[in-house]
């Protein structure tokens, strides 16, 4: 089992935009997402989907 290198995986976390809490953890690809990236998630807060956006 060869382990990959995962330098190019890294762990965003994804901000509600609507309460501002931190809802989610995920990897992203930073090549392919140079961007700050945007979902559309369930917040379990507001208790409706809103945007998540990545924060640092
Ligand atoms: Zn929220």
């Amino acid at each position: 089992m060869a382990k990959k290198s995962s330098e190019k995986r890294i762990d965003v976390t994804l901000e509600c935009t609507e309460c501002k809490r931190r809802n989610y953890i995920t990897k992203k690809n930073k090549v392919n997402d140079r961007d700050r990236i945007e979902l559309k998630k369930y917040c379990k807060w507001d208790r409706k989907h809103t945007l998540h956006k990545e924060t640092r």
